[in-house]
């Protein structure tokens, strides 16, 4: 990290992003000033490095001389409740900064001159398909031979990423969460995949969640906007960023939606992907047969990463190729098992209603393992997409909630993951699909969501084993 050389920074909360920012600011000759409410946390940053060590900043001083706080994602900091931390370096005129601020400022102040092409960022950004859209623009990168990197909201943190090679694309998620605070966000392609209610109670509802993510979109910003037009919102910022509809600095993306007087668009309709440019089509893609991206959801978020892709130049053959390879991530829409003509899906990322709705319109004859720590709203707007539900299995915290809301559908209350799976098997006739879609967070009964649709893979595996 440059820009810190000989200053104190502090670093609020030392989870996997802030250890790599505490590095990232020591290599850049920096002192890094660290804390986390959890002992545990602290213990193990003390012993990840000789020299780093913990102050706590509550402390009458702590901030003396601290050119700027970073803090992590996880850490909410106006909503719902301020944290006191960051108030205090509010109060004390500290400005505050994360990792994804950083990784920017350190990329402006880079030796451009060094490269004969320079490297280019990718930003994607949105409610759902953030993952799976940044997974399959890499993918497609790295069949293409092109230099490339994926980091951010997905696996690894951006202060982690090894220096930019000469025109190395760089492909970042990033959550709202990461977007709302960071001081410097200069991607040179902003990808917006689409927008639903999530996370509201730390944005302070809908207009904080959409402008958290708008802030991808700053006027002078990006060079290409890629942006899902299927919700208002996306309507809304596609019309922003550009200047009138004949504008290409705007690709408009739909599922759904024919877009074809528009300067530049890329659209699915029943199940074929389709470009236009100044009113002449460019190119057609059959996604049907793409075993890696199943569902309408999928063929969004292939448009939108072919939408990427063109603007960073690549052919539309050479990307329809790559598609065709790209596996698909764990834990979204995932064949599990299968048994006596009965699928085992999991789709634990379905922390939210708007995918969990998509997962429900993707199978005609659902078994539906759901529930967990539930969101602001509950799950009242799944009422439209519950005709295919034959039965629910209700786990978790909000299991008894989701009981009231779904009214009328068949359920039980299984409580845990294990009666859950055991009993939709049971019931589960030829033809049956047992998903898990929680439409709701993990953590009441696990780490993350990665650990949930773990649990139900082993036991998945344990049943038809
Ligand atoms: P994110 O990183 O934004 O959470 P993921 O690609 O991890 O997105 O997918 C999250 C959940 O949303 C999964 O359950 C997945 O099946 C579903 N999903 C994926 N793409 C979309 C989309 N374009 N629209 C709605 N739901 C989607």
């Amino acid at each position: 990290v440059q820009g810190y050389a000989g200053r104190k920074v502090a670093v609020l909360g030392l989870g996997r992003s802030g250890l790599a920012t505490a590095r990232a600011l020591k290599a850049g000759g920096a002192e890094p000033v660290l804390w986390d409410d959890s002992p545990e946390a602290r213990a193990k940053a003390e012993a990840e490095a000789e020299g780093f060590a913990c102050t706590d900043l509550m402390k009458q001083g702590a901030f003396d001389g601290v050119a700027c706080l970073i803090t992590s994602p996880g850490i909410p900091h106006l909503y719902p409740q301020p944290n006191k931390v960051i108030a205090r370096a509010l109060d004390l005129g500290v400005p505050v900064d994360n990792d994804i601020g950083l990784f920017f400022q350190s990329l402006g102040a880079a030796d451009w001159a060094k490269f004969d092409t320079a490297p280019r960022v990718v930003c994607v950004t949105g409610s759902n398909g953030k993952s799976t859209t940044t997974a399959l623009i890499h993918h497609i990168l790295q069949v293409a031979g092109r230099p490339t990197q994926m980091a951010g909201n997905i696996g690894r943190g951006v202060l982690d990423i090894d220096p930019p090679q000469d025109g190395e694309v760089i492909v970042l998620e990033l959550s709202s969460y990461q977007t709302d605070l960071a001081r410097a966000l200069t991607p040179d392609v902003a990808v917006f995949t689409n927008l639903s209610p999530d996370h509201l109670d730390r944005h302070n509802g809908m207009g904080g969640y959409f402008a958290a993510k708008r802030r991808l979109f700053a006027e002078g910003g990006p060079d290409r906007c890629i942006v899902g037009v299927d919700e208002t919102e996306g309507r809304f910022l596609a019309n922003q960023m550009a200047q009138g509809p004949e504008d290409d600095r705007v690709i408009r993306v739909s599922s759904g939606t024919k877009l074809e007087g528009f300067g530049w668009s890329v659209f699915a309709r029943k199940g074929f992907l389709a470009e236009w440019r100044r009113g002449k089509q460019m190119a057609s893609i059959d996604l049907r047969e793409i075993s890696g991206l199943p569902g309408a959801h999928n063929h969004q978020n292939a448009c939108a990463a072919y939408a990427a892709c063109r603007a960073l130049g690549l052919a539309p053959k050479l990307i329809e190729q790559a598609l065709q390879s790209f596996g698909g991530l764990p834990h979204r829409s995932q064949l599990v098992g299968e048994r006596n003509g009965v699928r085992f899906v999991n789709d634990s990322k379905a922390t939210n209603v708007d995918s969990a709705a998509k997962a429900l319109q993707a199978f005609p004859k659902i078994r539906w393992i759901a529930g967990g720590m539930g969101k602001d709203g509950g799950i009242a707007a799944l009422e439209p997409f519950l005709g295919s539900v034959m039965k629910a299995y209700l786990i978790g915290h909000s299991a008894r909630d989701f009981a009231l809301q779904i009214g009328n559908t068949p359920h039980e209350i299984c409580e845990t993951m294990a009666r859950a799976v055991a009993r939709a098997a049971e019931e589960a006739e030829p033809g049956d699909v047992v998903l898990l879609a929680p439409a709701a967070a993990s953590f009441d009964q696990y780490p993350n969501f990665e650990k949930r649709g773990e649990d139900f893979t082993a036991q998945v595996q344990a049943l038809l084993s």
